[in-house]
């Protein structure tokens, strides 16, 4: 079987006054079902591996494989979730939800009602964005990838913008709603925490040009709970991780 995500020897230049080198041969894969997460430091060119992955923009060299094909360049291949939610406020709740599936072809608003409800956000199908709290609206734009065909989720720091609390919460509720269904995800944060807690598998990038520096499979059976951040394997693997990053960033 193919993996869902390969990426091999991907580079990428943005090129401009200054030619800025975000991409060198870089390669990765994610099997299917798996959580993957690239930790790095800000501007090491996360965020543009998943605009290449998205097709959004296309590679100078490399290749991007998705469920086999090829998929440079090529727009809904995946399910994305941004940073800061990017709900449309004119739209109540379960539209927003039903939106990538408008654009697709088939509306499933039991399904979408279902997850509503699994989700802890019953009784707010015919709210509006901004009567909800960050929390709750992200979950909300993480229902609507679930609700989208593409089964290879793309998560671009999506707690980055929470308190530590809700954080947390979301971690776990995160965590919770994959295990139901088992995506193949691709993850980005810049919180080692978030990163041992959340993944199978993390890879570690260097500053740009992005390198993985180093990958870390992650001992921990699921479902997990916030008490493994206290045992010893969890403090080692964090002050490896930590020290790994320092490195990697050494000559910047
Ligand atoms: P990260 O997500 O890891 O913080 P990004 O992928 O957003 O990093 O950015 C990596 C580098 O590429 C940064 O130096 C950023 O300024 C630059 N960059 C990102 N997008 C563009 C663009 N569209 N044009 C020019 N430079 C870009
Ligand atoms: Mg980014």
């Amino acid at each position: 079987m193919s993996d869902k995500l390969q990426i091999d020897q991907l580079s990428h230049t943005f090129k401009g006054e200054s030619d800025i080198e975000v991409l060198d041969n870089l390669s990765l894969r994610i099997a299917d079902g798996e959580f993957v997460t690239l930790l790095g430091p800000s501007g090491s060119g996360k965020s543009t591996i998943f605009n290449l992955v998205g097709g959004l923009i296309d590679a100078d060299s490399g290749d991007i494989f998705i469920d086999g094909k090829r998929a440079n360049g090529t727009l809904g291949n995946i399910s994305y979730l941004p940073q800061q939610d990017s709900l449309l406020p004119w739209r109540t709740i379960e539209d927003n939800v039903v939106l990538v599936q408008e654009i697709t072809g088939t509306v499933d608003r039991e399904a979408a009602r279902r997850l509503l409800e699994r989700a802890g956000l019953g009784g707010y199908e015919s709210a509006y964005p901004d009567t909800l709290s960050g929390g709750m609206r992200q979950r909300v734009a993480f229902i609507r990838s679930l609700l989208s065909p593409q089964n290879l989720m793309l998560l671009d720091e999506p707690f980055g913008a929470l308190d530590e609390l809700t954080r947390l919460d979301m971690q776990d509720w995160l965590l919770k709603m994959w295990e139901a269904d088992r995506r193949s995800v691709l993850f980005i944060t810049h919180s080692i925490e978030e990163a041992l807690y959340m993944s199978d598998r993390i890879l570690i990038l260097s500053n740009k040009p992005a390198r993985i520096i180093k990958e870390i499979e992650v001992p921990y059976d699921r479902p997990r709970n916030h008490d493994i951040t206290l045992d010893e394997e969890f403090t080692r693997l964090r002050r490896e991780i930590y020290l790994l990053l320092r490195e990697g960033n050494q000559d910047d």
